[in-house]
């Protein structure tokens, strides 16, 4: 394939992406959205090999083999749930694949530069092996975290601010060691030594953030993983990697940045690793801490002859699996005359968009379906709150109390409703870990039992 075909392909893979990101911002295109991407992929991969000529194609064809083996099998496993540590391993591989091309590019360079162009170069590949030795730790951590193989709560060493801040400027001196040495085994120590402190920084920034701000790490590490591809695609010299990589970077600092003001974080704080010093309970403190409970009869009672009830699920209905039953209840009451709505907090759920993508799945018409903004002043006006398995994110606390954990992080105002119903196994915290004083509110009700379970069982009293 001649260069100029390559490059056709490329911007024609490169728009390709720009549309796929289009269509997955809203749910009725993010179908389309995916096809542009697969599209863009193939289109891409097609023209890479096509570029490399024939001499190379046994070891393209049998790492991709490999890849598809290993990939396929775990994409179809995974749980809805399990998305953000997959999320998080797959972008440790982005970060592993920058730090090994940027040896590899050293050690034998596709060109030969000289100069201020081969200075240049050394720069791209010490950035490159900085920013993905800290996404393939930090990933990996966070994978370990959201997957419970390492404890979810925030390490706060003494000083860990300075210690962040030591290794970024022992890195800088190396690295300006390294761009003045002709020695190439000197160069290779350096990159080594700086490699070994990159993935010590990006294990200690994961670390130190605790369990209720995974989902902006999460997002943050998507971001990294963009300017690590991006700084592969400077290396190799290949357009469409650098275009892709600062696509994916400033996609996922954006959604970083959207989840940091969902839960009021300081975007700044999160890049620099400093945050998460999150106390891992509070004490609920809400009148006599009588909690009062309700059946399902009583609730289908109540649902009958609400006018206009608006329903919160959680990371609890993803757990349960009970989108269908809660997507039938909807119909059932909706075909009654009532109002039903649902009412989306941004980060409910294990990872952005999950409940949303467990409606859309379940059938619920995605006009009903609103963002916690669009919803959030018509509680006042509402008969009955649905809360289905979340927590956190209806907790009065984070409004009410200023000495919360999670004080200031912008939640539905459920309890400003007539009466909210909780559906939920027991008395556990959230995510956060923080006490919840909404369960405690005068016209609060709780249907305890597996969300799944308590919904069919509603569904039957519905009908009877
Ligand atoms: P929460 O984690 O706050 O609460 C979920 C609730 O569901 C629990 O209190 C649990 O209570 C209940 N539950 C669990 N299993 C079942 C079941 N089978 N049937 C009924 N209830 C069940 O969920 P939210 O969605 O409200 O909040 C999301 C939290 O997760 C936030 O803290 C957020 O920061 C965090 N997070 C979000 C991410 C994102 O990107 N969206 C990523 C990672 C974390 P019980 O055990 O008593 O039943």
């Amino acid at each position: 394939m001649s260069p100029g075909l390559i490059s056709v392909a490329y911007v024609a893979a490169s728009i390709l992406f720009i549309l796929s990101l289009g269509g997955l911002s809203h749910q009725e295109s993010a179908r389309r959205g995916n096809w542009y991407g697969v599209a863009g992929i193939i289109i891409a991969i097609g023209a890479t090999i096509a570029g490399f000529g024939l001499g190379d194609l046994t070891a393209v064809i049998v790492a991709m083999v490999l890849g598809i083996a290993i990939g396929l099998p775990m994409a179809n496993k995974v749980e809805m749930t399990q998305m953000p540590q997959l999320v998080a391993l797959l972008h440790s591989f982005v970060g592993l694949a920058a730090v090994l091309v940027g040896f590899s590019s050293y050690i034998e360079p596709l060109v030969i530069m000289v100069g201020a162009e081969h200075v240049i170069k050394l720069v791209e590949v010490y950035l490159g092996i900085f920013i993905g030795a800290v996404t393939f730790t930090g990933s990996l951590v966070a994978c370990g975290k959201l997957d419970g193989r390492i404890d979810s709560k925030a390490l706060t060493l003494p000083g860990r601010h300075w210690m962040n801040l030591a290794a970024v400027v022992v890195a800088v001196i190396l690295g300006g060691w390294f761009l003045g040495t002709d020695s190439m085994v000197v160069g290779i120590i350096l990159l080594v030594v700086m490699t070994l402190i990159a993935a010590a920084l990006g294990v200690h920034l994961i670390m130190a953030i605790g369990g209720a701000d995974m989902p902006v790490v999460v997002s943050m590490l998507n971001s990294y993983s963009g300017w690590a591809a991006a700084a592969i695609g400077f290396m190799l010299g290949n357009d469409l990697l650098i275009v892709t990589g600062a696509l994916v970077g400033s996609s996922g600092a954006i959604l970083s940045y959207i989840m940091c003001k969902a839960m009021n974080r300081s975007f700044i704080s999160v890049i620099l690793g400093g945050f998460g010093q999150t106390s891992s309970s509070s004490t609920a403190s809400d009148g006599d801490q009588t909690v009062h409970e309700t059946s399902v009869d009583e609730l289908a009672e109540e649902l009958r002859n609400a006018d206009s009830v608006i329903i919160v699920p959680g990371y609890g209905m993803a757990v349960a699996q009970a989108q269908n039953g809660v997507s039938e209840i909807t119909k059932s009451l909706r075909d009654r005359g009532v109002k039903v709505r649902f009412g989306i907090h941004p980060v409910a759920g294990r990872l952005p968009g999950h409940m949303n993508v467990l409606l859309a799945e379940a059938h619920v018409p995605y006009d009903i379906v609103l963002e916690m903004d669009e919803i959030n002043d018509d509680f006042p006006e509402t008969d009955v709150v649905l809360v289905i398995g979340a927590n956190d994110t209806v907790n009065p606390a984070a409004a009410e109390d200023p000495t919360s954990p999670i004080a200031g992080m912008p939640v539905l105002e459920v309890w400003k409703a007539r009466q909210v119903v909780i559906l939920k196994r027991g008395m556990a915290t959230g995510y956060s870990g923080v006490e919840n004083p909404l369960f405690f509110k005068d016209n609060s009700l709780m249907l305890f039992g597996d969300a799944k379970e308590s919904v069919d069982k509603l569904m039957g009293a519905l009908r009877g």
